[in-house]
């Protein structure tokens, strides 16, 4: 008889044991990412630093950094993917476009295909060949594609864009070139006055030709 009150008594201790640790044991499940409810321990000291209970909050996540929470310190939360920290200032391309990367993620930013257009590789001259090549506009990729630019053949001076004439289109071309254009402009040709130098002179001499003011070009 004293045997089994003993044997009640123990299970009944152990049920109140159980109940009083299912709380605790549920609030350690309950807990989300980000709650804070402990506060961090001093490594040195082995102390809490913030024993305050609290929800981590501001600070700002980047793609490769989480936010780091303004009460306490530590960070929390999830990677912003659309916040990226370290995107390269160069272009980086490929045969089919260009980005920007960014160090911090590794993702490729802005990705765009090339927007195509030819550059002067050597201007042709009176008796020889030029060279273009295809390249992008935007990012400088040069697709491998080249062309050759015809010799021009006797250069008339004023006639910057090579078409034996000279009129209102060679004057929007040498002003195009001496605002550094990527103009096919004649180099012999735009140097209207004669000076050896292509610049605004010579725009205000072909202008004074073309309207009329001179009549002759030098
Ligand atoms: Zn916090
Ligand atoms: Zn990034
Ligand atoms: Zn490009």
């Amino acid at each position: 008889m004293k045997d089994s009150l003993v044997k009640a008594l123990a299970f009944f201790l152990s049920v109140m044991l159980v109940l009083a640790l299912l709380p605790s044991a549920f609030a350690a499940f309950a807990e989300q990412p980000g709650d804070y409810t402990g506060g961090s321990i001093d490594p040195a000291t082995g102390e809490p630093i913030d024993p305050q209970p609290h929800t981590h909050t501001g600070g700002t996540a980047t793609c490769h950094t989480k936010a780091v929470c303004e009460v306490c310190g530590e960070d929390y939360g999830d990677y912003d993917s659309a916040n990226h920290d370290g995107i390269e200032q160069a272009w980086s391309s490929d045969k089919d476009g260009h980005w920007h990367l960014c160090t911090g993620c590794q993702l490729k930013v802005g990705e765009q295909a090339h927007t195509l257009g030819w550059c002067i590789k050597t201007p042709a001259t009176e008796d020889t060949d030029g060279l273009k090549a295809e390249y992008c506009t935007v990012c400088g990729y040069e697709t491998g594609k080249t062309e050759v630019i015809p010799a021009t053949g006797p250069v008339t001076i004023g006639d910057v864009n090579g078409d034996k004439l000279i009129n209102n289109q060679d004057l929007t071309m040498l002003f195009q070139s001496v605002s550094g254009m990527n103009v096919t402009a004649n180099e012999k040709a735009s140097d209207v006055n004669g000076d050896k130098t292509v610049n605004n002179q010579d725009i205000a001499r072909l202008f004074r030709y073309l309207t009329g003011w001179v009549n002759s070009l030098n």
